[in-house]
């Protein structure tokens, strides 16, 4: 006997294992595999995906039946389901989750609710109630109390029952088509009569010639230069027919860039490219690090990589860690490949999206650029997958399934026998580490590739020293400032970057060093301009600011903190006709505003783009010969033990930012711990040293990458029963783990509460542990299964902070 196993469309502990359903006569013969089904669960109905079908002996157990199917197509092929199933594991997460996670939302099912008659009812009530049909949606608020009582004396009647119905959300934009109705004979039979219009028989004509073609009514008008009326009456006489067609919405359409082509590769580029081809062919499963200076010409090389995996017959793949912050290499893929690219990023519609991706599932988009959710494309025969910046901790998601797309990157290359390879000026310590093991093959570049571009020279100012000259807590230092003046004289451009990571600006009283915090978090509540207002980034809570200190009754309440406003501000106060452009969340929110002000500068409108992390990463304008970081100790002591990697990262990144074309670059950081290891060599930009000292300290410490680590954390709204919660997780895996496994904790995590949630961590650092995917497992079924119901329980693999 068939049978198939389906995952139903419920993310909960008891719900997460396939469940076994009988196939109906009408789909026996129909492979239903990767489909979405609709199924009988309980005393409802619910979305499923068929994960297998398996021949069972025929028992006496009562199956229940598929009740039917969703689409028309499978959504899910082979690889989908086989690396749900993996990542599932891996991540611990619910597989509906992941599954869920790798389609777009478009697929998510809506529940409707609805009313059915199934016995004996009165005309009328069919008539009001039910407007004559026997099933209607049933939406509570429509109707009053005394019909509310009516209907459920009808369901406790068995007259009427309730129902649920999977809302079909997935449906394609369409636009009205027209088509000829009649054979080119009886066109052209028509065409003989005397009757007609130069207008019509253009028409005519054009229809004979083009039988089975499907023209919008505005197209054929423009196409033959005829009204639309014409059109209209001929739709009337039936000589057209209409019918609905597909709109696909494809947001790359949008962009409009002028065809580049492939350049000649400098030597450095040549051979990277060549070793890279060579796997690609082979159709080798191999793994590349790419450790390529700023400016070294990373983009180029993806590109003409892509063009031959393409040329190859296969698929390729370029994941990019944030929309916002590659506008410029999106504009570079789209010039070389046209419309033959897919874009997918969260900023898509739902509807966008879907349209994306039934392109890339029929092969007819062979080449997808995208952010982390990309990675899931339903591209098939993948012949290279390319993760630009690879060290991003955007790649990793951060809620439920938390996966990192380097990992599920992997997974596909392997599947598809395909080469991945990982780009970076700054790769992450494990795969750097990696590369040393001979896991991955390291490349490097190690010269810009325009030639006569050569790295900028970097100097760092002791900004202690500048306050205790100049008795001020000014923002800029008097060489920065001077540096500024000299490009504006110059005519070149600079770039400035305010580094606010972790950081946000905040009131304080200068009296009594009172900060304002949320209540329902313990986080200081950030100040926002605009509104004029203090809030909670976590849960939205706002208050007015305060006039007086409500400890010490001080007027002495202060802004602290550097906005890119106020030091905007200041620039503009201390050089005189200084052109500047701010670059931030505030000045970018608008669509379109981003490239506003990007092609603005490219266009030299402007002197200096002052702006956060926006301004450091992947942007290339020739004429900027200045890079200024106006404070690079930010994020240096957060409670993370990659902040040292953060801050080279950071830095060495917007350093790129200078001297890209043939006039030399300079680099000024101001810094209050000039002596800084992480500071020092990101002005040497030289990572393999910083890779070696920062390897050092991650030894010392026993922390990645010499150690994997896993963050279990417990959430609830009572402190103590949530602390109880905690001490009883520790208890239940440390006897079961590995000896040589580092516990960590139980601790308050960094931020302790959140949206009045009381927040608990153990830490696990291990090397090898047999034992630890089972214990984290049952942790996860078994144990929170006894967990009282607003206990909260989350394993984290790899994650990217402790905070
Ligand atoms: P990266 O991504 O490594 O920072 P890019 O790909 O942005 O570097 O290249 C830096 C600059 O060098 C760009 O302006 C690019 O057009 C140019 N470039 C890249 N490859 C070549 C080449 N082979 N010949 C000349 N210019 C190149
Ligand atoms: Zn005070
Ligand atoms: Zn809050």
């Amino acid at each position: 006997m068939k049978t198939v196993s389906v995952i139903v469309d419920l993310p909960t502990r008891q719900t997460n294992q396939p469940f076994t359903y009988a196939i109906p006569d009408d789909l026996l013969d129909f492979d239903l595999l990767g489909h979405r089904v609709r199924v009988p669960f309980g005393r409802r109905f619910l979305m499923g995906y068929v994960v297998a079908v398996d021949e069972k002996p025929a028992g006496d157990f009562q199956l229940k039946t598929i009740e039917s199917i969703v689409d028309k197509q499978p959504i899910l092929n082979h690889e989908m389901l086989a690396l749900s199933d993996w990542l599932a594991r891996y991540v611990f997460s619910y597989r509906v989750q992941v599954i869920q996670a790798m389609l777009p939302n478009a697929f998510k099912p809506r529940y409707l609710k609805g009313l059915k008659i199934v016995g004996d009812v009165s005309k009328e009530l069919r008539q009001t109630i039910f407007l004559g049909n026997d099933e209607i949606e049933f939406l509570a608020k429509n109707y009053d109390p005394q019909q509310t009582a009516m209907i459920n004396e009808l369901i406790r009647q068995g007259k009427i029952v309730q129902t649920t119905t999977i809302e079909k959300k997935n449906k394609a934009k369409t636009v009205k088509v027209l088509s000829a109705k009649l054979s080119a004979g009886e066109l052209s039979e028509l065409l003989k009569s005397r009757r007609r219009s130069e207008a019509q028989k253009k028409l005519l004509i054009f229809l004979a010639d083009h039988e089975n073609a499907f023209f919008q009514s505005k197209e054929l008008a423009d196409i033959l230069g005829i009204s639309v009326s014409t059109i209209a009456t001929a739709e009337k006489n039936n000589w057209l027919e209409k019918s609905q067609m597909p709109l696909t919405r494809n947001p790359v359409k949008n962009i409009s860039v002028k065809k580049t082509e492939a350049v000649k590769l400098t030597a450095d580029q040549q051979s990277v490219f060549d070793q890279l081809l060579a796997s690609i062919t082979k159709g080798e499963n191999k793994t590349f690090l790419l450790e390529g200076i700023t400016g070294s010409g990373k983009t180029e090389v993806y590109l003409q990589l892509i063009e031959k995996t393409i040329a190859e017959g296969k698929t390729a793949l370029l994941l990019v860690p944030e929309i916002a912050l590659t506008p410029q290499m999106i504009r570079r893929v789209k010039a070389r490949f046209l419309d033959s690219v897919a874009l997918i990023h969260s900023g898509l519609s739902d509807g966008q999206r879907l349209d994306q991706w039934e392109e890339i599932r029929d092969g007819k988009i062979k080449i997808v650029i995208g952010t982390r959710s990309a990675v899931f494309s339903p591209l098939s025969n993948i012949g290279l997958i390319i993760i630009d910046e690879e060290h991003e901790t955007n790649y990793k998601q951060e809620d439920n399934p938390r996966y990192h797309a380097r990992d599920v990157a992997l997974w596909r290359a392997k599947y598809h026998k395909a080469v991945t390879l990982l780009g970076s000026a700054t790769p992450s310590l494990e795969s750097r580490a990696r590369a040393q093991k001979g896991l991955f093959q390291l490349l490097t570049m190690k010269h810009r590739a325009v030639s006569g571009a050569v790295l900028p020279k970097v100097s760092i100012v002791d900004m202690r020293e500048v306050w205790q000259r100049q008795h001020t807590d000014s923002d800029f230092s008097p060489e920065l400032l001077d540096a500024i003046k000299q490009r504006q004289l110059n005519h070149e451009q600079s770039i400035l970057l305010l580094n606010r990571r972790g950081f946000s600006s905040f009131v304080m009283c200068r009296n009594c060093g009172y900060v304002p915090h949320c209540p329902n978090c313990n986080v200081s509540l950030t100040l926002h301009m605009d509104s004029h207002s203090l809030n909670c980034h976590y849960c939205g809570y706002e208050e007015a600011i305060p006039n007086t200190c409500p400890v010490c009754g001080s007027h002495q309440i202060r802004y602290v903190g550097t906005g890119t406003e106020k030091v905007a501000a200041k620039l503009n106060s201390l050089i005189t006709g200084i052109k500047l452009v701010r670059l931030d969340q505030d000045t970018t929110r608008k669509k379109g505003s981003l490239e506003k002000i990007l092609s603005d500068f490219a266009a030299r409108k402007y002197d200096v783009l002052l702006g956060t992390q926006m301004v450091a990463k992947g942007l290339d304008f020739p004429d900027v010969t200045l890079v200024g970081v106006i404070n690079a100790d930010v994020g240096l002591n957060l409670p993370d033990y990659r902040s040292g990697e953060k801050t080279f990262e950071l830095l060495t990144q917007v350093a790129g930012r200078a001297g890209r074309d043939q006039k030399t670059g300079e680099v000024i950081i101001q810094s209050f711990n000039p002596d800084n290891y992480a500071i020092k060599l990101a002005a040497d930009q030289n990572y393999e040293a910083f890779y070696k000292s920062e390897m050092l300290l991650r030894h010392l410490a026993d922390y990645p990458p010499y150690f994997y680590t896993i963050q279990i954390a417990v959430s609830g709204p009572d402190q103590f029963l949530t602390s109880q919660a905690i001490d009883q997780v520790s208890a239940f895996i440390r006897p079961q783990l590995d000896p040589k496994t580092i516990v960590l904790g139980p601790t308050p995590k960094a931020i302790a509460k959140l949206r009045n949630r009381y927040y608990f961590q153990i830490i696990l650092k291990y090397k090898a542990d047999q034992n630890l995917e089972n214990t984290l497992t049952s942790l996860q079924t078994d144990f929170a299964e006894k967990l009282s119901k607003n206990i909260y329980l989350s394993i984290d693999r790899d994650p990217v902070s402790f905070i």
